[in-house]
């Protein structure tokens, strides 16, 4: 995936670790092949570049994943949207020229992004983009789809006390040994660290990628809605059942905002999330919905 990956299990004997750590990384490497969007030859690159054409059968994990990513898209209005792959190449180009888009190209861009041109048939597991020039990029949700999968390989294993992470999106199994669960840094929290036992968590924001253009700062995530990168500099962890879930709505709080991020971990049972603003407002919503910090409970706007 183009990140540094960190596998952690416990085992009885050195050798059960090392075959079940080699597996998980087979299967990172099996996914990358299916989601990479630098790939020109992964399944998704294929299935974007057959876009305004018929149905295409595709795999079990595409399919799993552009569904769950279909859910926190339709819930922020397309705030998140992995159709974004047009705006995203758009803001690569500029974060390497320093030149900021030309407003048509955004706008022709915009014409081919937009999640209700995925059509999805889960009784013949097919796909179908209907416009032409559509660009998948599972970015925003792969990661943590991969560190699950991972994880599940691990289990599978009889290996379900391990930890398995890709850059920011982190997903644990059980506990290690006498341990309640596995301790795991939550900077947007001072000093923070939240103990977990089989759930995920993911971090977004525009910390390390992003480009500055006449004393704007653009990040990596672009707003679907209005073509542009995010200027807004929050950063968001979200706490999930599955990694997901964390990583997709991760990126989509980032973009959707505290407001509606609040909403969106409220309907979903079991996720939290720390949002914290430029302003270094923190803001978290525990997995019940109750807003538990700051003492006033007042969201950022
Ligand atoms: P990171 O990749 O830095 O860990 P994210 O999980 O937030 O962080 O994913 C950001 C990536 O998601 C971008 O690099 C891009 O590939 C993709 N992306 C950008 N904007 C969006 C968006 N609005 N919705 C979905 N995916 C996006
Ligand atoms: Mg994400």
């Amino acid at each position: 995936m183009g990140v540094r990956t960190r596998i952690v299990v416990y085992a009885p004997a050195a050798a059960a670790a090392e075959a079940g750590a080699a597996a998980a990384y087979e299967e990172i490497g099996r996914l990358e092949q299916v989601m990479s969007d630098y790939r020109p030859d992964s399944e998704v690159s294929r299935l974007s570049a057959g876009s305004g054409g018929p149905p295409v059968r595709i795999s079990q994990d595409l399919f799993v994943v552009l569904e769950a990513a279909q859910r926190p898209a339709a819930e922020t209005g397309g705030a998140f949207d992995v159709t974004a792959g047009p705006l995203v190449r758009l803001w690569r180009e500029a974060r390497r020229t320093g030149v900021m888009p030309a407003a048509p190209d955004v706008a022709e861009a915009r014409k081919r992004v937009g999640y209700g041109k995925v059509v999805l048939d889960p009784a013949a597991r097919t796909a179908r983009l209907t416009t032409p020039g559509m660009q998948l990029d599972l970015g925003g949700i792969g990661k943590g789809y991969a560190a699950q999968a991972a994880v599940n390989v691990l289990r599978q294993r009889g290996l379900p006390r391990c930890l398995v992470a890709l850059a920011g999106d982190i997903v644990v199994g059980d506990a290690p040994p006498g341990e309640h669960g596995w301790a795991i840094d939550t900077p947007l929290l001072p000093g923070g660290r939240v103990v977990l036992a089989d759930a995920a968590v993911s971090t977004s924001g525009d910390t390390e990628q992003f480009v500055e253009i006449g004393g704007v700062r653009y990040s990596h995530i672009v707003d679907p809605r209005t073509g542009l990168g995010l200027t807004t500099r929050a950063a968001v962890t979200v706490i999930a059942p599955d990694g997901t879930t964390a990583d997709s709505f991760a990126t989509a709080i980032c973009v959707a905002g505290a407001e509606k991020g609040f909403d969106l971990v409220r309907e979903h049972p079991g996720v939290a999330m720390i949002f914290a603003d430029a302003g270094g407002r923190v803001v978290v919503v525990d997995p019940g919905g109750r807003i538990r910090s700051p003492a006033d409970g007042h969201l950022p706007r």
